[in-house]
Order: C-alpha cells, then structure tokens, then sequence
C-alpha cells in the first residue's frame, strides 16, 4: 500500500474524518461558488446545517451541464492565481468542460494514482509505460505524475504508434504498461502477430481504465501478455484516473474514500441506494480547491461493495461499470455524445437533420461511422461534390469531437424514422 494509514484505516475513523473534511469543503463552496450557493439557498441550507456525511444527501447535485453552462471558471472555489493547470475532456456540445486544479490538488491527484500503481505491485524498480494520451485528456499526465512519485521510471509514450510501443516495451523492459483496456488488447494481440510471447517481454501488470471494459476482455488480455489486467477508473470532473483502482485481488475498484465519497443513487428518485444496489454513481469531493464537486452525478451505473478486501483496504468497492444512464458513448477513449455528431451537421448545406451512429470493434479498435442522409439536391449532385462534403463533416467531427468517423452519406428517407425517440446509435460492442 502506498498510504497505508489512509488505505486501511478502520471504517469508523475514516467517516469522522469525511466529516470534518466535508464540512470544510461545503463551506468553501458555498463562500465562493455562486451557483452552489444558489442551489443550497434554494433549498434552505446552510453550511453550519451539515453536521457529517449523514447529511450528505440533502446537498444539491452538479451535472456536466453545470460544468458547461459556468465554462470555463465559473465553478472555481479559488482564485485563478492560485490554479496551476487545467484539464479537460469532451462535453456533450462543441466546448470541451475544464477543471481547474491548484498545486495541492494536484499533489492528491498525483498520490492517488500512486496508490493505484502501487495496487498493481508498482515501485522504484518498475518501468512504467503510459500509453494513454497526453494532453487535456486526465489519463497520460495522472499515470505518469502517479508513477514519479512511487520513483519509477516512466517512459512517457502517449497513445498510438503501436509497433513503437512494442519496441520500447521490448528494448526497455517495460513492466507495467497504462493504457485503455481496447488498447491493451489491440496491444497484445499486435505483440503475438509480431511473434514475440509473453517470456521475450518483462511486463507484469497493467492499469488499464477509461472506457468500459469486460470480465471477457480480462481474461483475454492477461493470456496474451501474461500479466495482472487491472480496472481502473476516474473522471476529469473529479480528479482524472485515481478515483478507483482495483488490488490484485480484481474484486472491483476500492474508491479514494478519504478524498472522495461515493454514492449509489436510483437516477430516478434521486435517493441513495444501499451498497449491492446498482445505480448511478455520484461523488462528492471533499479535499479538492480549486474546483470541488458536490454530489457531482456521473450517469455512470455500478455497485458498492462494502464487504472486506482480503488486501486489507478498507476502502470501499465499486463494480465495474455496467453502463450509462445517458447517451455517451466512450470511442477509443474519447467521450462522444450524439448531440456532438448534431451540432456539426446542423447549419451543413446538403444534408438533412437525419443521422445515425453506428459503433464496432473491429481487430479490437472501436470504429464508428457516421450515416447522414443527403438532401435531394445533394443527391443528384456529382459524385466529387458528394466525396468533398463527406470529408467536410469527417474534418469537423474530427475537430469538434475528437474522434475520427467514417462519414457515408447516405440517399434521402433512408435512415429509418421512429415514432417516438429518435434511435440515434446503433451499439454493436457487447460491452
Ligand atoms: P473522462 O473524463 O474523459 O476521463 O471520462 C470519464 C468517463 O470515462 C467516466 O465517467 C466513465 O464513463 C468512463 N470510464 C473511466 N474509467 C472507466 C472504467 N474503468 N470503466 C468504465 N468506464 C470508465
Ligand atoms: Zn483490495
């Protein structure tokens, strides 16, 4: 454990500190959050009226929505001087949401990625290859400050190139690799088609998160490297990678409890559910400065395990996540939502309001493509000016959304109509 006191401190000590810090932390944002003090005062609350955590729930919730209508500061509990980076991720329109972190926030963040690697058997000796990107994108940056701090060697990679990862997996004796878990599969596959098994290579573990993955995809990933597959989790809004991470018992993700308090709600009552009930997942971060959540609401759907770990955390468990209760979509790691695809063809002369999102994993890499009718003009136009508007809406997509989509422009009234809803996306992953 890289924080024992912390990881495995008993369950009753752990609440009377969440209380403290909570206390603290409703204070600071209803001192210097207008929206959060809006909410509380909408509601008749004061921050002196939370006593503890078993007040939790008559706080207010935060949605991505809140993230995008006070872009980019607007959720700032600190003054922008003492905020030292942002980092972001894809919104559900064209702005991407931001989170602002002060130099304490980051050392958090950076310790509980090290206590993810450290879950894996990571330490001074290990090589650590980080494969997620680099960039706005929490995951290249969180794995590799988490693997600085427990003294490893980081060879700071980013996502892609996958016969130079393999070299450098090889040539360095990598032995722990991050990266998404369709990556890690695309890997290993890639490393047996090269004729290499898992005796020409040193790896031993690996933290792979950031998009759903399977028990399936587990096991198949682990027979092709031979090393230890674990699931890690976490969002931009929260921290980035470091909200949860699984032991090497791989019976779910114990959640950084002492910075971040998880909670099961039905989406529909909005009431907190008992651990074993699925549900969506909210927390409430209780240590963050610079921009902290309150009950942020993540539409992700998982279970709470609050039975013992036989690794001696006391950290409570989450599932794996099972699904959404909205519809985003995570491509290749990045996070898509259909009123993205929409706003890009709004406004486009020569198609017509009418798409569909079809996804696939194909050799283990998510493929999506994008069918968009035409209008009649569009049509019967020339073959070239069709080819040049799908390369059109391919640019822009790329752009806006961050992914790259196979555009097939497709003949008028072809896309079926629903009577109700329109069906929007058409998911054919078995995630
Ligand atoms: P981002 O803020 O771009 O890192 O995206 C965060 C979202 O990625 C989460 O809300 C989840 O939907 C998804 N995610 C991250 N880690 C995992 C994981 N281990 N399993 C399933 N989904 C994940
Ligand atoms: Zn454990």
């Amino acid at each position: 454990m890289f924080n024992p006191t912390m990881e495995a401190m008993s369950r009753d000590e752990r609440r009377a500190l969440q209380s403290e810090r909570l206390k603290q932390v409703v204070r600071r944002e209803y001192d210097n959050v207008a929206v959060y003090r809006a909410r509380m005062d909408a509601k008749g609350i004061k921050p002196e009226d939370v006593r503890g955590v078993e007040d939790l729930k008559f706080l207010p919730f935060t949605e991505k929505t809140d993230l995008r209508d006070q872009y980019p500061y607007g959720l700032l509990a600190a003054p922008l001087s003492e905020i030292v980076r942002i980092q972001g991720s894809s919104g559900t329109t064209g702005k991407p949401i931001v989170s602002g972190y002060t130099q304490g926030d980051i050392d958090v963040w950076t310790e509980l990625m090290a206590r993810t690697l450290s879950a894996a058997g990571a330490g001074p000796n290990d090589i650590v290859q980080v494969a997620y990107g680099y960039g706005l994108f929490t995951g290249g940056l969180g794995a590799h400050q988490g693997a600085s701090r427990i003294g490893a060697t980081v060879i700071p990679m980013s996502s892609g190139n996958t016969h130079r990862q393999i070299m450098m997996i090889k040539d360095l004796g990598t032995t722990i690799l991050c990266c998404t878990p369709s990556y890690a599969l695309y890997l290993g596959e890639s490393i047996r088609e090269a004729g290499l098994t898992p005796k020409d290579l040193k790896l031993r573990a690996g933290c792979f998160g950031a998009e759903p993955w399977t028990e399936g995809m587990r096991t198949r990933i682990e027979e092709l490297m031979d090393i230890d597959a674990l699931d890690i989790y976490g969002l931009t809004e929260i921290c980035g990678p470091g909200v949860s991470f699984e032991c090497l018992e791989k019976k779910g993700m114990h959640v950084n409890e002492d910075h971040i308090i998880p909670e099961i709600i039905d989406p529909a009552t909005e009431q907190p559910l008992p651990p074993g009930a699925a549900g969506e997942l909210v927390f409430t971060t209780i240590t963050k400065q610079g921009m902290p959540m309150l009950r942020y609401r993540t539409h992700d759907i998982c279970k709470l395990d609050d039975s013992p770990c036989a690794c001696g955390r006391t950290l409570i468990r989450m599932g794996r996540i099972t699904g959404r209760t909205d519809d985003m979509l995570i491509i290749r790691g990045v996070n898509v939502f259909p009123s993205q695809i929409e706003s890009v063809l709004v406004g486009l002369e020569g198609v017509a309001p009418h798409y569909l999102l079809v996804v696939d994993r194909v050799n283990s890499q998510d493929v999506l493509e994008v069918q968009v009718e035409m209008t009649e003009d569009m049509f019967s136009d020339t073959v070239g000016n069709i080819q040049s508007l799908g390369a059109r809406i391919h640019d822009r997509i790329r752009s806006i959304v961050g992914v790259s989509a196979k555009v097939k422009l497709v003949p008028p009234r072809s896309i079926p109509r629903s009577e109700g809803k329109a069906k929007r996306v058409i998911d054919n992953r078995k995630l």
